[in-house]
């Protein structure tokens, strides 16, 4: 096994110097006031083991990585039902883009656009009360991170739904497209509440190891997916989790990953690793500027790369 904790101590000792930092997201005001100055990386293994740096103990806003858990959740309950109301192709558009939904019919091109990702909540709100929905998606982020202290930040969640104009219309377009089931305002209060939970880069790393291991948290823990869908997520990672940033980042880092606008990053390490990123400076495309570039370092020293080592 490759030195680890010496690899992820070098990649936050040079991203603390690193100047070019990215901006953090200005749309949603309560992430605007957060510290571009942060940098924080974990990498979980299969028996729990963690390598840290940097402030990997901060919790942060998750944002958009919150999809890919609900996307696990909604795929359990009407399992491949799904793909008539959400398709599985990269957008090469905006994660936010009111064009695309129209010429796509409402159908959202994939889970991870904001979108998808409504239709998605819309799947997971059916039956029940949006506060139990919300509730039902926490207990989930818990139980996959070991860590009943997760929480979501209810600040962030009140700030989006004060501002979030471009998901309101989204949200309207694919209702009257009949695509969604509930009202807008219901579907969006919940969403907005996924987006808002916040974790450490400890506990994202510690939550994402399902994908890692085959639907397991860890080679012998419990069962969370099956095996095939853990794959196929990742297969989704790999193409739409970085938005119109997906191609690059498979090109710079060449792992199936999932981006959220508070700067955090999750990567996967089929078979070897889950890995967490956070720093809140953003790229032109709404990802992480520094948690890409840690990434790029350490897929390149660990021979991480899905696509061959070195
Ligand atoms: N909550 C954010 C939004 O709806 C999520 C976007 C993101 O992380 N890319 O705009």
């Amino acid at each position: 096994m490759k030195d680890l904790q010496g690899i992820v101590l070098a990649i936050a000792e040079r991203m603390a110097k690193e100047p070019d930092r990215g901006h953090v997201a200005q749309y949603i005001p309560e992430l605007a006031k957060i510290d571009p100055n942060q940098f924080g990386i974990a990498v979980a293994l299969a028996d729990g083991n963690l390598f840290a740096a940097g402030d990997a103990d901060t919790p942060f806003s998750i944002q958009s990585i919150s999809k890919v858990f609900t996307l696990s959740l909604a795929l359990g309950r009407v399992g491949d039902a799904l793909w008539e109301r959400v398709g599985r192709e990269p957008s090469g558009d905006p994660f936010n883009s009111i064009v695309q939904l129209e010429a796509d019919h409402g159908i959202p091109r994939n889970p991870f656009i904001n979108a998808g990702a409504i239709v998605v909540t819309d799947v997971l709100l059916a039956g029940h009360q949006p506060r139990e929905t919300i509730g039902e998606i926490l207990r989930f982020m818990r139980h996959i991170s070991e860590d009943d202290g997760i929480r979501i930040d209810p600040e962030v969640a009140r700030s989006e739904e004060r501002t979030g104009f471009r998901n309101a219309a989204l949200a309207n377009f694919i209702r009257a497209a009949n695509n969604l089931r509930h009202a807008p305002e219901q579907t969006l209060g919940v969403y907005y509440h996924h987006c808002a939970i916040a974790m450490t880069c400890k506990q994202l790393a510690m939550a994402g190891r399902y994908f890692a291991f085959g639907g397991r948290l860890g080679v012998d823990g419990p069962k969370i997916v099956s095996s095939a869908r853990a794959r196929r997520i990742n297969a989704l990672m790999l193409t739409c989790g970085h938005y119109d940033g997906s191609g690059d980042f498979a090109f710079q880092v060449g792992l199936p990953g999932k981006s959220g606008v508070g700067g955090g990053i999750l990567a996967i390490v089929p078979d070897v690793a889950s890995v967490a990123v956070w720093s809140p400076g953003l790229n032109a495309v709404g990802n992480s500027t520094l948690a890409t570039q840690a990434l790029k370092m350490l897929s390149n020293r660990a021979g991480w790369s899905i696509f061959g080592e070195t």
